[in-house]
């Protein structure tokens, strides 16, 4: 399928490199013009100007911004210009109800749109090993399958649209809860003298380890933070889960306190670190 692909942020550059490599990319388009120039450039695809001059031009597009008010933003100009038969992809992490809004929009023009958020972080993009959890028609799935391959590892059809956005809830949940852990057994290891990086090595082989631990723990514990995944992000991604868990009268205390952290280095300047910046309330 010729493919657009719009968001070339810290996930959008590795991911738009795989799809080039697996010869399905036709073109970008980014916000800021530059990133996008500079990746075309060694690309050798189109650099759009515009979102609708992509829409115009391509059968697949896919999207990855950063908030829902941006994948809304990014789904209204492409509806002016986009072709029946069209299928748009969404991979930003948003909520369940943006995701149908966006499907209810882009169904007016006829054109067929998923939400497949991913997990897998930076390097799962640069390396093409991400999961990616899928809502929508299973049948539009299928025709969007070659190229969402040569992103990933792993992909799950979970169910009708926003159900994947529903799945990234789930998996954001976790990853506070091991952002939570990990900061705090690390800075308990710190406290104690222990070698740090045999901590590391000898946990992330154990029943404790984990991808967060093994990509982290070096960096935080040497007061590294760059992103990575921002850590305005997760708590864009915390803030819809607690608005879903209000919906089910669900308890979510762990995500409570991760937004409640997050707040706090927000506001002293840390919501562009990455998301292990949790390290430095704890140490
Ligand atoms: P990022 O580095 O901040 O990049 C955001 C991208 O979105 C940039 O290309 C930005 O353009 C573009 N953008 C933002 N608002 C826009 C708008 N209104 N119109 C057009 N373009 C817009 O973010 P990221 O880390 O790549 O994350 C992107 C999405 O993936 C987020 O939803 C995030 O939650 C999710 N995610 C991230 C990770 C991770 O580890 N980083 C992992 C899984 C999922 P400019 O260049 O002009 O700013």
């Amino acid at each position: 399928m010729k493919t657009g692909f719009i968001g070339l942020g810290a996930m959008g550059i590795g991911m738009a490199r795989n799809i080039t490599a697996a010869g399905h990319l036709a073109g970008v388009y980014n916000r800021t013009l530059s990133k996008a120039q500079q990746l075309t450039d060694e690309l050798q695809v189109a650099a759009y100007h515009q979102i609708e001059e992509l829409a115009a031009d391509v059968n697949l597009v896919l999207i990855c911004v950063s908030a829902d008010a941006d994948v809304l933003a990014v789904v209204e100009k492409l509806a002016e210009t986009v072709r029946p038969g069209t299928i748009v992809v969404d991979m930003s992490t948003v909520s369940s109800d943006t995701a149908k809004q966006a499907a209810a929009l882009l169904a007016e023009k006829q054109v067929d749109f998923l939400d497949a958020p991913v997990s897998g972080g930076v390097e799962g993009a640069k390396n093409g090993t991400l999961a990616m959890m899928v809502g929508g028609d299973f049948e539009v799935l299928e025709k969007a399958l070659p190229v969402l391959e040569s992103m990933t590892r792993c992909i799950m059809y979970m169910g009708c649209t926003g159900s994947g956005q529903a799945t990234k809830a789930v998996n954001q949940i976790m990853g506070a809860g091991i952002n939570q852990a990990v900061t705090e057994a690390l800075a308990f290891a710190q406290a104690q003298g222990l070698p740090m990086e045999k901590v590391i090595e000898v946990i992330s082989g154990g029943a404790s380890g984990n991808w967060f631990l093994q990509h982290r723990g070096s960096t935080m514990t040497r007061g590294s933070f760059a992103p990575g995944f921002k850590l305005v992000l997760h708590h864009k991604d915390l803030k819809i889960c607690q608005s879903m868990a209000k919906k089910t009268d669900t308890a979510t205390p762990l995500v409570d306190m991760t937004v409640a952290d997050y707040e706090r280095l927000m506001a002293s300047g840390y919501g562009d670190e990455d998301i292990s910046a949790l390290y430095r309330l704890k140490r």
